[in-house]
């Protein structure tokens, strides 16, 4: 192995240029840091962009999951049905108001929550007399969770639906017809502009819907549950006037911000045909490797990749311990996406005792898989010495195997 690169692989980060930095200093020298008008504008900018009538942007993606869940009336007594394996911020949401989380299964090709365990589980706790309200699915790695099936269960049984869409932008499904945050089947679109993530503001997210009264009730609570429009309050005193209506948050996004989300927005394609093109190579390379899978991605979807995720047959923790030890030292950190959420401390305490026997295929996944870099920076030069290390690697535990 002759390549080697200069700096250490993350599985993800920020890309960054010119255009970005001056759109920075544009708002440092202009009036408004906050609450100025780059908000809209970044707004406006993804809702044309995601063929969405209303974005509230918001401080980052799980504040756009918190407010989702206050928008759509979330509380004590309610279930919402999250998978298992996701980031866990898509079933804190629903604890943060009062709700509890209900996991279920993945499918085991997608990743994605398996509609069929939706439709069981749903039955399950309605038989039991539980209030499930809503769906919170996850577009896993940058795979468009099966929504033509959610949205259909969602109608049987009047169940709202949100989009964790974090790992999603750019993605699409049904043949390309339907794009993540068009708002098509899923009632509330949530995104993360985490440095990791397909375009960043440092911190940030947003909520997308259809719905106007969802965004009204979003774009209230991210700013204290404060009302200043003069038509909006009854006894109007004067133009000091502020009217706390209802308890919020101040979970708003800086104009600073905005103007780098605005100036990534445009370069998100460039940046997905890269991880695309990123993804092509490695499906390319890694059969090689006899012992990894790649991911499988359904016929009619696009899919983004966030992530990477390869599969590879450990026999134990410490197998994949070593395997992580031996790529750090190579100058490449693998990751792992994600332990299942019902397996952290806070949710053992509430969910029902030996919860993962009924998650059998998030059990299986998690002792399997790991996530490679990929980003729009990653060179060709580094996927082809990722892969390299992988051989070397997997070579050398088959040697240890024999
Ligand atoms: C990143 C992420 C979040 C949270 O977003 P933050 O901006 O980090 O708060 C939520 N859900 C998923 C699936 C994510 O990947």
């Amino acid at each position: 192995m002759t390549y080697k690169p200069s700096r250490l692989l993350t599985y993800g980060r920020q890309c960054l240029d010119d255009d970005d930095r001056r759109a920075v200093l544009e708002v440092l020298e202009s009036d408004y840091l906050t609450q100025g008008p780059y908000v809209e504008r970044f707004e406006q900018a993804l809702a044309q962009r995601f063929d969405s009538p209303h974005v509230k942007v918001c401080t980052n993606g799980t504040a756009a999951l918190h407010l989702a869940a206050l928008a759509l009336g979330w509380g004590p007594g309610d279930v919402v049905i999250v998978p298992a394996i996701t980031f866990v911020a898509s079933a804190n949401c629903a604890v943060y108001v009062g709700a509890e989380p209900y996991f279920v299964d993945i499918d085991p090709v997608t990743l994605c929550i398996d509609p069929e365990e939706v439709e069981r589980a749903v039955l399950r706790l309605r038989a039991a007399n539980r209030r499930v309200r809503a769906v919170v699915a996850v577009d896993m790695a940058g795979h468009p969770a099966d929504w033509v099936a959610l949205r259909a269960l969602a109608d049987r049984f009047d169940l709202q639906l949100v989009d964790d869409a974090c790992h999603a932008l750019g993605a699409s499904y049904a043949k390309g017809s339907r794009h993540i945050g068009d708002g098509v089947h899923a009632d509330v679109t949530t995104l993360s502009f985490h440095p990791v993530k397909h375009i960043t503001t440092g911190e940030g997210g947003a909520v997308l819907t259809r719905d106007a009264q969802i965004a009204d009730k979003v774009a209230l609570l991210r700013s204290h549950g404060i009302r200043r429009d003069r038509e909006q309050i009854a006894d109007w005193d004067g133009p000091w006037h502020l009217e706390m209506t209802d308890l919020g948050y101040n979970f708003r996004l800086t104009d600073i911000q905005c103007a780098l989300g605005l100036s990534q927005l445009r370069k998100l394609d460039r940046f997905v045909a890269r991880r695309r093109a990123i993804a092509a190579l490695y499906d390319t390379l890694l059969p090689e490797v006899g012992s990894l899978r790649s991911p499988v991605t359904s016929p009619d979807v696009q899919h983004s990749y966030h992530l990477y995720v390869v599969r590879a047959p450990f026999r134990s923790v410490a197998d994949r311990r070593v395997l992580f030890a031996a790529a750090a030292e190579r100058g490449i950190q693998l990751q792992v996406h994600y332990r299942p959420v019902p397996l952290n401390g806070y949710y053992v305490a509430r969910c029902e005792p030996d919860v993962m026997k009924r998650l059998p295929r998030a059990a299986d996944y998690y002792r399997e898989c790991f996530s490679i870099p990929v980003f729009p920076q990653l060179e060709n030069d580094e996927v082809r010495y990722v892969v390299d290390v992988l051989r070397e690697l997997c070579e050398f535990r088959s040697v240890a195997d024999a």
